[in-house]
């Protein structure tokens, strides 16, 4: 039997984790959950949005699947998730953005996958204020960093059945730092005979997805380009309540939907889980859980094609009946 963490997370997080362990159960798979709390509603009992026990008890366990948990602004808090990227060393954010059945957007042929770099560039947190009228911030590209996410990029295309790794930077205007990520880029490319290597400026790369997103494969990116552009690739395939994560190291790796914890429509009912089903899927296949992966995508598919949706994608059901089709579609 598996034993994974489940951060439950805040606002919206406790509903569609709730949702989530119920489809998984329903699928015939026993999962030991090992719930964890975290971010905003323990702070006044143990004084930290993160405590230690949920970074033990994710080593413990190797993988997590994490709800969204709030970082509560300028109350002098480290953000959770940068925390727990950092902590844990997990330097690769992989968002695969694929249409869903029955979702309708603007294109129905995205079909890429958004390679993040996890650990420096401008999340370094390295800032100063020079005085009243001027602050800097540092951007931090190191060599074994982008060597590191680019390795990880084409290793996946090759498992994956990608064609394709496009690197994307503005080593135009950063000719250092930018440069450097570039550099690594063609350095591990050439380890990848079978992929082609390919590169495109930042806003060229923005301009493109949203003309014609299927012009795309794989792509690579430093942290701040890959948060933004990872956003704008979630709306392409139908908004924040529909995009997947996966936060991936060498020893653990943390499944989380890209969206955050929708504090507007907490206890509601009325969030959309789809988002971390599909990074619970990913998480089983990761773990070698493929049959369950497949059975329960296949209904939360058949679910969706069959116009059975939340609010946010245009549908009439809540949180309970949406989850409640698709443990029949099982
Ligand atoms: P963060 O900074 O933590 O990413 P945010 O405030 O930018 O958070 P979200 O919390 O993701 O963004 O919410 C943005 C909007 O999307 C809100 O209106 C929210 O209700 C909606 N939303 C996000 N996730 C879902 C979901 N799973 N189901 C339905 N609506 C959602």
């Amino acid at each position: 039997m598996h034993k994974i963490t489940l951060i439950n997370g805040d606002g919206i997080g406790p509903e569609i984790s709730e949702s989530v362990m119920k489809i998984i159960k329903a699928s015939g798979l026993t999962v030991e959950w090992d719930i964890q709390t975290a971010g905003a509603d323990v702070i006044e009992k143990e004084g930290t949005p993160l405590p230690q026990r949920v970074l033990d008890s994710i080593r413990r366990n190797k993988v997590a699947l994490k709800a969204p948990v709030t970082t509560p602004i300028g109350k002098g808090f480290r953000s959770v998730n940068v925390q727990l990227r950092k902590d844990l060393d997990l330097y690769a954010n992989l968002r695969p953005c694929k249409n869903l059945p029955g979702v309708n957007t603007r294109f129905d042929n995205v079909d890429l996958i958004v390679v993040r770099e996890n650990t420096e560039d401008l999340y370094a947190g390295i800032e100063e204020q020079i005085d009243s009228d001027t602050a800097h911030s540092i951007k931090i590209i190191t060599r074994k960093a982008s060597e590191r996410i680019c390795r990880f990029a084409f290793e996946y295309a090759v498992k994956n059945n990608r064609h394709e790794v496009c690197c994307v930077t503005k080593a135009n205007i950063m000719k250092l730092s930018d440069g450097l990520f570039l550099e690594s880029f063609r350095v591990v490319a050439k380890d990848y005979p079978n992929i082609s290597p390919r590169e495109i400026l930042v806003d060229n790369l923005c301009m493109q997805l949203v003309q014609d997103p299927s012009r795309f494969d794989v792509l690579v990116l430093p942290n701040l380009y890959g948060d933004i552009v990872s956003d704008l690739t979630a709306g392409l395939i139908g908004g924040l309540g529909v995009a997947q994560g996966a936060n991936i190291g060498l020893d653990c790796a943390v499944f989380e939907p890209v969206h955050g914890s929708a504090p507007d429509i907490k206890g509601q009912n009325k969030a959309n889980p789809t988002a971390l089903l599909m990074s619970a899927i990913e998480m089983l296949k990761y773990i070698g859980e493929n049959f369950y992966a497949e059975k329960i995508e296949k209904a939360l598919f058949k679910t969706l094609a069959d116009g059975n949706k939340t609010a946010d994608i245009g549908g009439k059901l809540s949180t309970t009946e949406f989850t409640d089709v698709v443990i029949n579609n099982l």
